[in-house]
């Protein structure tokens, strides 16, 4: 099929994400992707600076990973985990336990991230249901969160920024406390945490869980919040005895700095969410890790066993593959990398500040974001980051980058230049 036809039969019949039908945005044919460079089928290549949704962290066709796969898939691609299981799933659920914070050692494998979530929440669900407690089944979290686009995780996605309007007759009602105002780096101010305490002191005999994503705010607006806030949120859990979800899928291995965001906090959760960066982002595999007190609670009492059980559950392919990237990254210096990458983002994306069109910039770790005054215009920045040899995909007011780790400082002060250059024009033509 040459180019052409096939981005005929792309626009005419595949649904991109968050994508119309009728007048779908252009997309651009990616023939393959290697390290850190996605190649078009015009042959240009793209520096990726979105290690394709916070996934790729070792870089694209790692040989590693590749390898990894195709043994698993000599040996076995698949079979049902119902009663059977196999190395990859124990192995992977050995490594998570040994690097995930204190006490999370019961392991539930998934498909993908919003599932994950889905999973976490019946789980918080089932443990208060198990043990006396079935009026404990809602929900709070903070404003500004994103957990994904199924129907759970929508209702504790943002209110105004997530889909609640148009779901709002299908959707839970649940709490949202207003969202954390202490940047990671700024002195905390004890008022930040007031709207949260708030909400749990007058609703805890109705909650199941918090929920929240540890440190950084992803999709909901890309923000950097204090550690403090974590800390102060663990405390006001345990002393209500609500749990704390933990959502890791975007911030998990190594991206905001530490391994896991909570470790910038020195907490641990009841039930952390892991997706994303699991597979090195070579496949779909997502984990739901809880506390021995949680795990039993939802065994011992009715139904007695766990309410999920998905096809795919613990593929193999993924689990070996996920396990030979958590080896990849913690034999490598990660910590060092991204480091170094913060340090260039830094660097490279300062002189945005002095745009009047920018509202802000910000670092944690290996994530930048340019905060613009006014939405972008999606389409012609991103073909303008495209002309100069870059693939970064800004959404809203945010223009934002999390490059695979492997990325050298040369490709990393290109794509920095670039997003100077962009933003600088943005609102000039
Ligand atoms: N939680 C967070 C914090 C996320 O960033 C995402 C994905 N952007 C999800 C959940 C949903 O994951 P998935 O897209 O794999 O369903």
């Amino acid at each position: 099929m040459d180019t052409q036809t096939l981005l005929n039969y792309d626009r005419e019949h595949l649904w991109h994400p968050y994508t119309s039908m009728i007048d779908p945005l252009p997309v651009y044919p990616v023939e393959s992707a290697v390290g850190v460079r996605i190649r078009l089928m015009d042959g240009r290549e793209l520096i990726d600076g979105m290690a394709s949704w916070w996934s790729a962290i070792h870089g694209y066709g790692h040989p590693v990973l590749v390898q990894a796969l195709q043994e698993q898939a000599e040996r076995m691609s698949h079979v049902m985990f119902g009663g059977l299981t196999h190395g990859p799933a124990v192995e992977l659920a050995r490594l998570l336990v040994e690097m995930t914070p204190a006490g999370l050692d019961k392991v539930f494998l998934c498909d993908s991230g919003s599932v994950a979530v889905e999973v976490a929440m019946k789980m918080a669900i089932q443990y208060h249901y198990a043990t006396g407690h079935p009026e404990r089944c809602r929900f709070l979290t903070i404003r500004g969160g994103y957990h994904g686009d199924t129907f759970h995780a929508m209702s504790v996605c943002d209110p105004v920024a997530g889909m609640h309007h148009i779901f709002a007759q299908f959707l839970p009602q649940y709490f949202f406390a207003d969202r954390p105002e202490c940047t990671f780096s700024q002195e905390w101010d004890g008022r930040d945490i007031a709207s949260f305490a708030l909400l749990i002191e007058e609703h805890h005999q109705e909650l199941g869980a918090v929920i929240l994503e540890p440190i950084v705010q992803g999709a909901g607006g890309m923000r950097f919040y204090h550690p403090e806030y974590l800390r102060q949120v663990r405390l006001l859990c345990d002393r209500f005895s609500v749990l704390l979800i933990a959502d890791e899928i975007a911030t998990g291995f190594g991206r905001s700095g530490a391994l896991f965001a909570c470790d910038h906090a020195g907490i641990s959760p009841d039930i952390m969410c892991l997706g994303k960066a699991l597979t090195g982002g070579m496949m779909t595999l997502a984990a739901v890790l809880t506390t021995a007190e949680v795990a039993l609670g939802v065994s011992q009492g009715k139904p007695g066993v766990f309410m999920h059980g998905p096809t795919f559950m613990a593929n193999p392919l993924a689990c070996h593959v996920a396990c030979a990237s958590i080896k990849l990254l913690l034999e490598s210096d990660w910590r060092q990398q991204v480091g170094r990458i913060a340090q260039l983002l830094e660097q490279g994306l300062a002189p945005c500040r002095e745009l009047a069109q920018v509202a802000d910039v910000r670092v944690l770790g290996a994530i930048g974001v340019v905060e613009m005054k006014e939405p972008v215009a999606m389409h012609e920045m991103q073909a303008a980051f495209v002309a100069r040899g870059v693939w970064v995909r800004p959404f809203g007011r945010l223009v934002y980058v999390m490059p695979p780790y492997c990325i050298t400082a040369e490709d990393l002060n290109i794509l920095t230049a670039a997003i100077v250059e962009v933003v600088a024009g943005e609102g000039k033509s």
